[in-house]
């Protein structure tokens, strides 16, 4: 079966006792035992409950998986994967340009259990080498990253960690899995925030890791029962919902991203546009390779002047609303450096090019003539308030 077949059908079959064509939503804590010992495989939602299974059985299959596990955000998916494969003494290897949040635990919680980590550019394969010891354990990584969009070569990675017996972790959210599979590149766990594209829709938080390996996933689904950082069934259930249009949402977002990046990099108040469907995209050969249907939606924009025209832009958008999150079928506009970045150090923001100009779009699936129609008058905005950033 293909995509969308599988996220609209899979694990998702009509309810044999009532043929409710949608499965129904088990709100439920607890379930009840038959006899001492002899329950019908649910015991208690922190465990497991049968909505979720279904988000996990999805998951898994579009991921090109064995096993998904859900989690209540993307964050808890993340944090209890270390939990399950760190110990005191390890080292790992992550990517210089990371979501924020991971950034953050990986500084203020994980490297409190002395486990040390090197914030590097992991698409260089010669600085990977160099910054490996004896003790590294993992590498992770995003691609594209957020919010710059640097594309990473994921056999590349997949190759070096399995020479150097690292576990390696690919942050699939920006490209889901509709763009891209990493563990078919050869990488061991997939993390997703599904509060991103794969509900789509702006109203739920949520989380998954998927692999390959069975003994991996029987340590993930552990520790994921064991922490506790678990989904509500309701979550699930609007995941679910949300994921049966990922294929035709994914083309529309990829569509209109190419459009609105194309229109950006010829306006004249535009410093430069990061957009991985690009020709001007430094791995934009990478991105062709291993993004198989599209680029994404994601957009990374820097204004010609700095700052204040980034404000006066950002506060003109009428439907980019200004808000941190990605992925939902309404479009949104993010200053990184003071909303999702804001915690990471500063000669860490500089080093992967973070500066104060800099702009994350989140491109919806409006109708494009009206999303360009409203960057345009945005950015006569900025042009009208100060006539000298242009010259054209
Ligand atoms: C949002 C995000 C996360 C964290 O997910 P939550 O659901 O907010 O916990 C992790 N990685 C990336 C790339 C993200 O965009």
């Amino acid at each position: 079966m293909n995509f969308s077949t599988i996220a609209i059908h899979s694990h998702q079959e009509p309810d044999p006792q009532t043929g409710s064509v949608i499965p129904p939503l088990y709100q439920t804590s607890t379930f009840a035992f038959d006899d001492i010992g002899a329950h019908k495989g649910y015991i208690y939602t922190r465990f497991s409950n049968p909505t979720q299974s279904a988000l996990e059985g999805v998951l898994a299959e579009l991921e090109g998986g064995s096993r998904a596990m859900a989690f209540s955000s993307g964050m808890g998916a993340i944090s209890s994967l270390f939990f399950a494969v760190l110990k005191p003494g390890d080292h790992i290897l992550v990517e210089e340009n990371v979501y924020g949040g991971t950034y953050q635990v990986l500084t203020k919680v994980i490297e409190e259990f002395q486990i040390s980590v090197s914030f590097i550019d992991v698409a260089n394969p010669d600085t990977v080498r160099a910054a490996l010891r004896p003790e590294t354990r993992m590498i992770y990584l995003e691609s594209p990253t957020n919010p710059t969009l640097k594309v990473i070569d994921l056999d590349t990675i997949g190759a070096l960690a399995k020479e150097h017996g690292l576990i390696s972790v690919v942050d699939n959210t920006f490209a889901t899995p509709y763009l891209q599979n990493p563990l078919k590149h050869g990488i061991d766990v997939v993390v997703h925030s599904t509060t991103k594209y794969i509900n789509g829709h702006s109203d739920v938080i949520g989380g998954a890791l998927v692999v390959k390996d069975a003994a991996l996933a029987e340590k993930l689904a552990f520790h994921q029962l064991t922490i506790g950082a678990t989904p509500d069934p309701f979550a699930c259930w609007l995941t679910l919902r949300g994921i049966k249009t990922l294929g035709v949402r994914m083309e529309a977002h990829c569509r209109n991203a190419l459009a609105l990046a194309q229109f950006l990099q010829t306006h004249p108040l535009v410093e430069s546009v990061a957009y991985p469907g690009l020709t001007s995209h430094p791995q934009h050969t990478i991105a062709l390779r291993q993004m198989k249907r599209g680029a994404g939606g994601i957009i990374g924009l820097r204004l010609k002047g700095g700052a204040e025209e980034c404000r006066t832009f950002l506060l003109a958008l009428k439907l980019f609303g200004l808000a941190v999150s990605l992925g939902g079928v309404e479009s949104l506009a993010c200053h990184p450096v003071t909303m999702t970045h804001r915690t990471v150090a500063p000669d860490l923001l500089a080093r992967t090019g973070l500066t104060n100009d800099f702009i994350r779009l989140s491109v919806g699936i409006e109708d494009l003539e009206d999303l360009k129609a409203d960057l345009a008058q945005a950015l006569d905005v900025v042009q009208g308030k100060h006539p000298a950033a242009c010259s054209v």
